[in-house]
C-alpha cells in the first residue's frame, strides 16, 4: 500500500476514535452528546506570571526569557566558587526548571569538579563530575539542566566571549533544546563578585538576552540543604565561605516579604531598625570578615544568619518579637559545611546562648537588641 491511501485511512481512524471518546454517532442508538453549558466554557483560566514581566517584558514561549528566578542561595554559592578563584576561569551547571512560558528558574548551583579545568581564558568542567552529579539531580530530585555558569574573573568581560555565545548557539542546535541559560561571573581585586544572567532561544540564534535577576523572597532554595546533606559524599564546594556580590542586574519588581499583620516588620521604620542591626552586627568584630544572610522561615518569621571566621551565630526573631527577646544560637563555625543551608536545625540543637540573659525592651528595638547581643558576643 503506498502512502497516499494509507493517509485518508488513518484520518478516518482518528475521526472514529474521537466520535467514540466523544460519544457520538458510531453507534445507532447513541445520542448526540449534550452541549456543555455556558458557564463552564466562559470562565476564563488565570494566568500565572511573575509580577515584574510588567516591567522586564513579556515572557513568551518562543522568545529568550526577559528574567530569570534564582534563590539568594544559589546566586552566593556561585560567587563563593568565583571567589575561589580570582585569577582564573571557573564554572558549573545550573539546575532547575523552566516555566510554562520559558523563565528559568533556578535551583540549585554545582561549582567545578575535582578535575575541572581552570585556564586564563577558558574553562572546561569536569565532565564525570557533572554527569555523576547531573545525573542523580535530575532523577532523584526531578530537576532539570537549565545551564552553565563561568566566571571571567578579573578579564573585564562581563557579557558572554563570542566563543560563549557560538558554543550555547551550536548545543541548543545540535542537543534541540528549545533554550539555555549562561550566566557569567566576575570579580575584583577586593573580593567580591558579580553574575550576570543571558538567556538564549533556539529561534534566536546570537540575538541573546541579558535578563535582570528575580531573587525570590524566601532566600534559600528548598534543595540546597538538602541536597548538600544527601549528596556530600558526591559534591565538591567552594572554600570561600563568605559570598561578597557586587552590583548586578536586578528585576525592577522584587516580590515583598507577606509578613504577617502583627510581625515587627510590617512597617517600614522597623524595617530601617533591621538594617542599623544588620550595619551593626557587622562592626561588632572589625578584627574579622562577616557576613549576615537574611532568611525567611515558611512563617515569614526573619533569621539572621551571621558567619564570622570563628564562630556562626542565628539569630530567630519570633512572632512576640520585640515583647519577646530574638533567639540567639551560636556555633563554632568548623561544624557546618555550608553557612546557612542547615543552621536553623543544626543551631537548635545547641543550648542557647542568651540564658540568664535579660532581655530589656522599652521601646527602642535598636537599643534592645544591641544591649543583648552584647552581653553574649
Ligand atoms: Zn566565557
Amino acid at each position: 500500500m503506498s502512502k497516499k491511501n494509507k493517509r485518508p485511512n488513518k484520518r478516518g481512524n482518528y475521526q472514529r476514535m474521537l466520535q467514540r471518546l466523544r460519544g457520538g454517532q458510531c453507534g445507532n442508538h447513541a445520542k448526540p452528546a449534550p452541549e456543555p453549558p455556558a458557564a463552564a466554557t466562559a470562565a476564563p483560566m488565570p494566568e500565572f506570571t511573575p509580577r515584574e514581566l510588567k516591567a522586564d517584558g513579556q515572557a513568551h514561549e518562543d522568545k529568550p526569557a526577559p528574567v530569570v528566578m534564582v534563590f539568594q542561595s544559589e546566586l552566593d554559592y556561585i560567587s563563593r566558587c568565583i571567589l575561589d578563584y580570582p585569577r582564573i576561569e571557573t564554572g558549573g551547571q545550573l539546575f532547575g526548571h523552566w516555566t510554562a512560558q520559558g523563565v528559568p528558574v533556578v535551583e540549585y548551583a554545582i561549582g567545578p569538579g575535582p578535575n575541572a579545568n581552570h585556564q586564563t581564558t577558558f574553562f572546561n568542567q569536569d565532565v564525570d563530575y557533572l554527569v555523576r552529579v547531573g545525573q542523580t539531580l535530575i532523577e532523584r530530585y526531578g530537576l532539570q539542566h537549565i545551564g552553565e555558569w563561568h566566571s571571567h574573573h578579573q578579564l573585564g568581560l562581563a557579557h558572554p566571549s563570542g566563543h560563549d555565545a557560538s558554543t550555547m548557539v551550536n548545543n541548543i542546535a545540535r542537543r534541540h533544546l528549545r533554550r539555555f541559560l549562561l550566566c557569567i561571573g566576575n570579580c575584583d581585586g577586593r573580593g567580591s563578585s558579580t553574575l550576570n544572567a543571558f538567556t538564549f532561544h533556539e529561534d534566536h540564534n546570537y540575538q541573546y538576552v541579558h535578563a535582570p535577576w528575580h531573587v525570590m523572597p524566601e532566600l534559600e532554595s528548598p534543595y540546597r540543604s538538602r541536597i548538600d546533606r544527601e549528596l556530600e559524599h558526591m559534591l565538591c564546594h567552594p572554600d570561600t565561605r563568605v559570598p561578597r556580590m557586587g552590583g548586578m542586574l536586578l528585576s525592577q519588581h522584587q516580590v515583598k516579604p507577606n509578613y504577617d499583620s502583627s510581625y515587627w516588620l510590617t512597617g517600614k521604620a522597623n524595617n530601617l531598625v533591621l538594617k542599623r542591626i544588620i550595619e551593626q552586627l557587622q562592626e561588632l568584630d572589625p578584627s574579622s570578615s562577616c557576613a549576615v544572610q537574611p532568611k525567611l522561615d515558611e512563617r515569614q518569621h526573619l533569621h539572621l544568619l551571621v558567619e564570622r571566621a570563628t564562630q556562626h551565630e542565628h539569630i530567630y526573631f519570633p512572632a512576640m518579637f520585640p515583647t519577646a527577646p530574638p533567639v540567639i544560637t551560636i556555633t563554632p563555625a568548623a561544624a557546618e559545611h555550608y553557612p546557612g543551608a542547615n543552621a536553623p536545625d543544626a543551631a537548635c540543637s545547641i543550648a542557647s546562648a542568651t540564658q540568664g540573659i535579660q532581655w530589656n525592651y522599652q521601646g527602642d528595638i535598636y537599643r534592645a537588641f544591641i544591649d543583648y547581643y552584647r552581653q553574649i558576643f
